[in-house]
């Protein structure tokens, strides 16, 4: 044994058992022994120095290797994984060193007490050939204090398979069979068990260890398996695995099936438009993964340390169970080594074991288990991966429809860099989400919470997406396929129309002037917008721009940023946003404090004054802006005339601190319902008002944004919402005071009639909206869009307002 290291309490808490915790995969030590530990506190530190070997991209558990090569999992709460990051702050990264005590995750308490089944948080020595020793006994702890030792074991555990072999019928439990959580189930509880266990169904045979054998089983409810059993620990291998095997399917649902997060009402428009094209299942590409190797004993310690780092690197989740047991199937193992013995690379033999395997499951000819070759496909990209053979995402052909469960940003821009991307659409992803936002910026229509039947889709198939409609057909008749190419054709024509004109401005059919702004989220959005015919930046967010710091980037920086901007922006306006930090848009340099309920909680502008250090580097770096008077500073978040005028202090302050004279604009978001009532008298001392519909709407119907189960409730078109608007635009009246719209809405067609009608003279919009919207403007009157906004405030539902709009506006909504 090596020497042991003594593991700390990452946070203070109510210490027991591992079987306390709510979910098998822990509380039957699957993922290895370890404490279960109830938080009292929202930080989660190294209960060890060590380093990060694995980090959820949601945030909500880590791995920590110690110096023994001991891999520390904690898991803060359970089923937290759906939650995607909501609440979770890390302030490491994968690959750093860490010391025992050192912060590792914030976490919001409360936020994840509410969207999770549970807070105890499994912390296991989850790598193979560790043993846990001298646990603390079970009580309350807090951060520190020591929990148990861990130490190696140096003597390999070896099989004995000696003795006379038992055998067992059993008759599989009610539910989905022998799936691939079962399967892992079954192999985990061997491990450690001195047996060798095959299972016989009616056609194959499997050994008991190799998840992926058994899946090949195509065991189901009903079904009669004998099992065989050999080895000093046959009866207890016997007994558990028969157990599970006649248990009811615990399992909701497949692996692979997983389904979306509930929606109200089916897929989810993340951003409208439509799109006819094959579908692509989005899937990652390997290649170059050389034939030969340099031996059997290189290529074979190769491969093991790829599976071992690939297994280490998954998350958590019913998916990450069960693809980290195809990682360590031993058939894989086996049928691999048997490449790597005939002089075959690591890649090369893994490739070929997985696909060997693909075709086993093939060859059942059952879709259900047909479908689990994605499941292979992906493992096998996983270990690929990490021999240094992939990464890269499969072509996609022009114009082709993405399906996936989910998209990471960087896989978004992958695909829009090789090709034309037509549309996506994601079985699971939010609508709210850094995708969607690329998405819409881009122009491509986006469905999320589809649900996992689009994950069935056949690639290659054509398949017609409506987004705004929030509807996919997979298998369109060709007389709608012939429909919506014509319609796309004829928007291809409009949009070069709409494009010519784009450089004008904005004016409706009676000659108003409305003007038309694009939201940045950087120069480079700058520029663009500018090159759409953006008349200014009607909203840079600018907690965007320093995202990826972990410290307050100070005067100089954030002064040559906001310069860049401005002067991409080529002397139109640009309305910087102060910081809007919390609830949705953590921020990793303004660590938040646990907080009830975020949302209401100390946010936007309430936090910058509460932070006077923070907010003074801010505004002194954006009235250094050149030319003075290009930048108008606007306040999120406000509710009353109180939080503007310290705004407009601190704003005096610091353009006299730089002998500052001419005036800057300063402005206020209404986004909350308190702003929107009390519009007339924040008109009366701000230099203008932005409406943040995103925000508004939230407020006004207590709909989350970020929750996909109300995203189909966040309709800014509800008449409640537009009373809200409607209010502000006549508060703003009365004082001259101009309203914009910074909000999503701006940039929905539907919208644009209502907003104008209701007294907005500003609409900033994505980029690739500004040619359209301004199109559109210009076929609508001021009367007109006032008797609409009229009728539309006394309708009962969103959905009544946009039919209301669309009956009114007819063909002239094909501009937008
Ligand atoms: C809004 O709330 O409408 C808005 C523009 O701000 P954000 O989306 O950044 O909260
Ligand atoms: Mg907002």
């Amino acid at each position: 044994m090596t020497a042991p290291i003594t593991l700390v309490a990452p946070f203070a808490g109510w210490l027991g058992l591992l079987d306390e915790v709510p979910d098998p995969v822990f509380a039957e030590a699957m993922m290895g022994p370890g404490l279960a530990l109830d938080p009292l506190d929202g930080v989660l530190r190294a209960p060890a120095d060590g380093h990060v070997v694995s980090l959820a991209s949601t945030g909500h558990s880590i791995t920590i290797e110690l110096a023994n090569g001991a891999q520390i999992l904690m898991h803060i709460g359970i089923e937290t994984v759906a939650l995607r990051g909501a609440g979770f702050a890390p302030a490491v990264a994968v690959g750093d060193t860490v010391v025992a005590g050192q912060p590792l995750i914030a976490f919001d308490l409360d936020r994840v007490a509410a969207g999770a089944r549970s807070l105890i948080t499994p912390i296991v020595v989850a790598s193979p050939g560790f043993a846990l020793v001298d646990p603390a006994p079970a009580g309350p702890v807090v951060a520190g204090d020591r929990l148990f030792a861990v130490v190696g074991e140096s003597v390999a555990q070896v099989v004995d398979t000696g003795g006379t072999a038992q055998e067992r019928v059993v008759i599989v439990g009610p539910g989905h069979g022998i799936h691939a959580r079962p399967a892992a189930r079954i192999a985990a509880a061997l491990a450690g068990l001195a047996v060798e266990l095959t299972i016989r169904g009616d056609i194959r045979q499997a050994n008991a260890r190799s998840p992926v054998a058994l899946l090949t089983l195509d065991a189901r409810a009903g079904d009669t398996l004998v099992l065989r059993a050999q080895g000093p620990d046959a009866s207890r291998a016997l007994g558990a695995v028969s157990a599970l095997i006649a248990a009811a399917d615990p399992d909701a649902h497949e692996l692979g099936q997983t389904p979306a997060p509930a929606s109200s009402s089916g897929p989810v428009c993340a951003s409208p438009g439509l799109a006819v094209g094959p579908i692509a299942r989005l899937r990652i590409a390997h290649g170059d993964v050389p034939h030969d190797g340099e031996g059997f004993a290189v290529e074979a310690g190769k491969l093991a340390a790829a599976r071992k780092a690939a297994a280490a690197r998954l998350g958590d989740g019913g998916i990450a169970v069960a693809h980290r047991a195809l990682i360590g199937d031993p058939e894989m193992a086996a049928l691999a080594e048997r490449h790597l013995a005939e002089g075959r690379s690591a890649g090369w033999a893994w490739r070929a074991a997985t696909q060997e395997q693909a075709d086993g499951l093939r060859a059942t000819g059952n879709p259900r288990l047909i479908e689990r070759i994605a499941d292979l496909t992906d493992v096998a990209g996983q270990v690929l991966g990490e021999l240094g053979h992939g990464g890269t995402l499969g072509a996609v052909p022009d114009g082709a429809i993405v399906v996936a469960e989910d998209l990471l940003p960087s896989q978004f821009v992958t695909l829009q860099r090789a090709g034309r991307i037509g549309g996506i659409c994601l079985s699971a992803g939010g609508p709210t989400s850094h995708v969607a936002i690329l998405a819409a910026a881009a122009g491509i229509p986006m469905l999320v919470v589809a649900g996992s039947g689009v994950l069935g889709a056949a690639d290659g198939a054509v398949a017609v997406l409506d987004a705004g409609a929030a509807q996919i057909d997979f298998s369109p008749t060709a007389d709608l396929i012939a429909t919506v190419e014509a319609r796309l054709a004829e928007q291809g024509a409009r949009r070069a129309v709409q494009h010519r004109a784009a450089m004008a401005d904005a004016h409706t059919a009676c000659g108003a002037r409305i003007e038309v702004f694009a939201n940045c989220g950087s120069a480079v959005d700058a520029r663009n917008a500018v090159v759409a015919g953006a008349e200014g930046c009607g909203l840079l967010r600018s907690e965007f721009l320093f995202l990826d710091r972990t410290d307050a980037p100070g005067f100089d920086e954030q002064r040559a940023t906001y310069q860049a901007i401005a002067d991409a922006m080529q002397g139109c306006p640009l309305i910087v946003r102060t910081l809007d930090v919390g609830a949705d848009k953590p921020l990793a340099y303004v660590p938040m404090p646990t907080e009830e309920n975020p949302a209401l909680g100390q946010r936007g502008i309430r936090l910058s004054l509460a932070r006077p250090e923070l907010m003074a580097t801010q505004l002194a770096a954006l009235v250094a802006v050149q030319p003075v008077g290009q930048v108008r500073i606007m306040a999120p978040m406000v509710v009353d005339c109180a939080e503007l005028r310290q705004l407009r202090t601190q704003v005096s302050a610091a353009a006299r601190d730089a002998g500052i004279e001419t005036a800057i604009a300063v402005g206020v978001m209404v986004e909350t319902p308190a702003a929107a009532l009390l519009a007339d008298q924040l008109a009366a001392e701000a230099d203008f008002l932005s409406i943040g519909t995103n925000d508004l709407t939230q407020y006004a119907l207590a709909a989350d944004r970020g929750n996909p189960a109300t995203a189909a409730m966040i309709d800014a078109l509800h008449p409640a919402v537009l009373r809200l608007i409607a209010q502000c635009g006549t508060g703003a009246a009365a004082h001259g005071c101009p309203v914009g719209i910074c909000g999503s809405a701006a940039g929905d067609p539907l919208a644009v009639p209502l907003l104008i009608g209701l007294g907005v003279s500003e609409l900033s919009v994505t980029a690739n909206r500004v040619a359209a919207t301004k199109a559109l403007l210009r076929t609508i009157t001021l009367a007109e869009a006032r008797d609409i906004a009229r009728a539309a405030l006394a309708a009962d539902s969103a959905a009544d307002v946009r039919a209301l709009v669309r009956a009114r506006l007819g063909d002239r909504l094909q501009e937008g």
